[in-house]
């Protein structure tokens, strides 16, 4: 074993173990992962971002021609479609309730934006703890720990 390691040693000249040396010193350094995690973040964000702006707007071009159609029909005789009514008043209402839920995840997305640009993303807004990093990846928006949610939920 001891033969082993000293022809080891004699056949690495000594040139080229400074080389090896200057180029470990400019090697990236580890610090910088964290940023990255947040720059994926950020990305994932103003995707969801992008989505849900997306969402709102066809929810309004709906509600939009729906109204339309239904100031349209209270002229003529709707008497004769009951079940178009019923079925317009529904998709209304529903439209409604994802539009109401889509502004505020919209809300908690622009909630996460600022808290990148304030440094404190991954920081619950009730406790100040660290939020889960599983539960950031699974929902990038998330503003409140866990328990501090289930809180708020109950
Ligand atoms: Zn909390």
């Amino acid at each position: 074993m001891a033969v082993r390691a000293a022809t080891k040693t004699k056949s690495k000249p000594k040139k080229r173990a400074t080389r090896t040396r200057s180029r470990a010193t400019s090697a990236p350094k580890k610090s910088a992962r964290p940023s990255s995690d947040l720059q994926k973040y950020r990305e994932l964000l103003l995707a969801e971002k992008a989505r849900l702006e997306a969402e709102l707007r066809e929810i309004d071009n709906r509600t939009a021609r729906l109204s339309e159609s239904e100031r349209a029909s209270e002229l003529s005789s709707y008497e004769d479609h009951p079940a178009d009514l019923a079925s317009e008043t529904f998709e209304r209402e529903k439209d409604l309730a994802i539009g109401e839920s889509v502004e505020s995840l919209l809300n908690q997305v622009n909630n996460a934006l600022e808290k990148i640009e304030r440094g404190t993303f991954g920081i619950c807004d009730a406790c100040g703890r660290p939020i889960k990093k599983a539960r950031l990846q699974a929902m990038p928006f998330a503003t409140l720990c866990v328990s501090c949610q289930g809180q708020l939920e109950r």
